[in-house]
């Protein structure tokens, strides 16, 4: 089981999250929707520890790790639960300077310390998977942003991770674009890639999640399958949000 529980985060006196319980069934996606300012990237951010909550549990693959204010678990605890994890930005995050399959191969030599060469056939097989890998010598700067992202889901799966996070995949693209990278994280859901994506896209999620949580003032306010959540809401709130965007 892979999941959050009782998550707390402040910043300053912005309280952001309070108190998230949020399982993730392996195997399937798991749709964070809710209005900007909601805590969505502050929670994925939290499930691979870039950022820290204040209080609560994350639990993934074999660890479990409990937070306390002011206290800050052990670095090797921190990077023993960012390992079971891969994450998609709404920016891509592609390192400029490095070829597309250097992007790739990355984390596999750098983290994981596989020898380059087989870290190479390995990232040219995901840029297979993703339809990049006739761009593998390419520089990032001189694909477009659906191109970019394919590479960054390629990259961000390239070690298996037991939780691909995705932070807005295709808010920056235009629907095209958005098209293609829908297309590859569809696939990937198909093979049964267990993810947490916050989208604002509701079309996306009621496609592609089997659960959907949605997230307002730091506080999931009802969770459940997209056709609950979309067609038949029980909470007033999520009955505003869902008539609003759609
Ligand atoms: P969402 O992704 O749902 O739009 P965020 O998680 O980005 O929401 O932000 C939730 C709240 O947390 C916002 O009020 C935002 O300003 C605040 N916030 C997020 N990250 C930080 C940070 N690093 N420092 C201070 N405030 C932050
Ligand atoms: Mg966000």
């Amino acid at each position: 089981m892979i999941g959050l529980s009782g998550i707390h985060k402040r910043f300053g006196d912005n309280l952001v999250l309070r108190g998230v319980d949020l399982g993730i069934s392996e195997g399937h996606v798991t749709a964070l929707i809710g209005p900007s300012g909601s805590g969505k990237s502050t929670l994925l951010r939290i499930a691979n520890l870039l950022e820290i909550p204040d209080a609560g549990a994350i639990e993934i693959g074999n660890h479990r790790l409990v937070f306390e204010k002011g206290v800050r678990p052990p670095q090797a605890d921190i990077l023993a639960i960012r390992r079971q994890t891969g994450m998609v930005f709404q920016n891509f995050q592609l390192f400029p300077h490095r070829s597309v399959v250097a992007n790739v191969m990355e984390g596999l030599v750098t983290v994981w310390k596989w020898p380059a060469e087989k870290a190479r056939r390995h990232a040219m097989e995901l840029l297979e998977k993703v339809g990049m890998a006739n761009k593998a010598e390419a520089w990032p700067a001189t694909l477009s942003g659906g191109q970019q992202q394919r590479v960054a889901i390629a990259r961000a799966i390239a070690a298996s991770p037991t939780l691909l996070l995705c932070d807005e995949p295709t808010s920056a693209l235009d629907p095209e674009l958005a098209a293609e990278v829908v297309e590859v994280l569809s696939a990937l859901a198909a093979e049964g890639m267990t993810m947490l994506m916050a989208t604002h896209d509701l079309r996306l999620a009621d496609r592609i999640a089997h659960q959907v949580a949605y997230l307002e003032d730091g506080e999931i306010v009802e969770q459940g399958p997209p056709d609950q959540m979309f067609r038949h809401p029980s909470d007033a709130r999520t009955v505003r949000f869902v008539r609003t965007l759609t």
